[in-house]
C-alpha cells in the first residue's frame, strides 16, 4: 500500500494541492512535521529500514529554487514539484543525497515554481531547455498529483523555452492529448529487461517503455532515449546488443526520426552499498571489484580501461542501428 502514512508541513495544506492530497490521502494517518528535509524519527532509522521508508510520502512547500546551469541536454537543472521517488533502483543518483531518506517528497507550491519557469524563459533571448526531472520521476509522480499535466499546457501556451524530463515509467496516458505545442522533450530511460527486473525495482518493464516512447512520439512530442545507467554485469555485451536490437526493431518510425541517445556509465556509492545489503541482500550490492574504481568522496565508477572498451562498444553498436549521428553525449 502506498503511502503508509504522510508526514507533512503543516503549511502545505494551505495550497489547493496540499487539500487535494489531504483528501486523497485521508485513510491513513498525517504526521506533522516541522520540516521536510529534517524528519529524525525517519533521519536515525538503520539501513534496513529503507524499504519501509519508500513507503512513506512526504507533502511540504519547496523553499529553495536555484537552478543550476547544465550543459548536456538542457540549459538549467530546475528543482520542481518533487524530489526522491517511490521506486528502488538499486544505484538511485538520489541516494547519494538523500540516503535512505530518498523517499517521495512533494512540494505543493506549484504556482510559484511554474512562475518562476515561465518567467526565466521569456527573459532570456534565446529559446532555454529546462530540465524539470533531475530530482524525481515526474511520470511517476503525475499519477498522485497530476502535475506534468498541469505544467506543461500552462507552460507551453507562452510559446518560449522547453521543457524535458527522463522517466522509467510508461504512464503516459494522460499527457497524450494536452496542447503541448512541441514544447516538451520526452526522455525515456531504457536498459535490457534483465536488469530493469534485478535493479530497477518497482520501474515499468521494457516493452511497456518502448510502447510510452512511441505513443508520445505519435502525439507529436519530441522524444529521446537513455540508455542509462549502463552497468557492466557479466554479460553485458550480449544484454545491450540484444537491447539496442529490441529498440531498433521496435520504436516506430516516427519516434526514431529525430532520436537522441544519451548514454551514462553507472556510478555507485559506498552508501549504495551498505543499504542494499542491509535492505535488500547481499547479492542486491552492484559492487564489482574486477570492473569498478573509487573515485572520491565514498564512490565508485569503472575502471578507465574497462570504461572505454565498453563505450567504443556501445558507439559502434547504436550507430550501427540508429546512425551516426545518434548520439548526444557518453559519460
Ligand atoms: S525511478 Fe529514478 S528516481 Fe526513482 S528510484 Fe529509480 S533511479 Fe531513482
Amino acid at each position: 500500500m502506498f503511502p503508509e502514512k504522510v508526514y507533512y508541513e503543516p503549511d502545505s495544506l494551505s495550497y489547493e494541492l496540499g487539500q487535494r492530497l489531504k483528501e486523497k490521502y485521508s485513510a491513513v494517518p498525517w504526521i506533522p512535521i516541522e520540516s521536510h528535509n529534517r524528519i529524525d524519527e525517519l533521519r536515525t532509522q538503520p539501513n534496513a529500514a529503507f524499504r519501509d521508508l519508500k513507503r512513506l510520502l512526504i507533502v511540504g512547500v519547496r523553499k529553495t529554487h536555484r537552478y543550476v546551469p547544465n550543459a548536456k541536454i538542457s540549459d538549467f537543472l530546475v528543482p520542481y514539484t518533487s524530489s526522491g521517488c517511490s521506486a528502488m533502483c538499486l544505484y538511485c543518483y538520489l541516494v547519494c543525497n538523500y540516503n535512505k531518506c530518498s523517499y517521495l517528497r512533494l512540494f505543493v507550491n506549484r504556482e510559484k515554481m511554474l512562475e518562476k519557469l515561465k518567467k526565466a524563459a521569456l527573459r532570456a533571448p534565446d529559446d532555454l531547455t529546462f530540465e524539470i526531472g533531475s530530482n524525481s520521476d515526474l511520470v511517476l509522480e503525475n499519477t498522485i498529483t497530476h502535475n506534468l499535466e498541469w505544467t506543461i499546457e500552462r507552460f507551453a501556451k507562452q510559446e518560449k523555452g522547453y521543457l524535458t524530463f527522463p522517466t522509467k515509467f510508461n504512464m503516459v496516458k494522460p499527457l497524450l492529448t494536452l496542447e503541448h505545442r512541441g514544447r516538451v522533450i520526452f526522455r525515456m530511460s531504457m536498459n535490457p529487461q534483465q536488469i530493469i527486473r534485478t535493479v530497477e525495482l518497482g520501474t515499468s518493464p521494457l516493452e511497456q517503455r518502448i510502447r510510452a516512447v512511441n505513443q508520445m512520439a505519435e502525439a507529436g512530442y519530441r522524444v529521446g532515449l537513455l540508455v542509462a545507467p549502463v552497468i557492466l554485469v557479466d554479460d553485458w555485451e550480449r544484454q545491450y546488443a540484444e537491447l539496442l536490437d529490441i529498440l531498433a526493431e521496435q520504436l516506430s518510425e516516427q519516434a526514431k526520426r529525430s532520436l537522441k541517445i544519451e548514454v551514462i556509465f553507472m556510478t555507485y556509492s559506498y552508501v549504495h552499498r551498505a543499504i542494499n545489503t542491509e535492505a535488500f541482500s547481499p547479492q542486491a550490492d552492484l559492487f564489482n571489484p574486477d570492473r569498478m574504481t573509487g573515485r572520491g568522496r565514498g564512490k565508485y565508477c569503472y575502471r578507465p580501461k574497462i570504461r572505454a572498451e565498453a563505450e567504443e562498444f556501445l558507439r559502434l553498436e547504436i550507430e550501427k542501428r540508429f546512425g551516426t549521428s545518434s548520439i548526444q553525449y557518453i559519460v
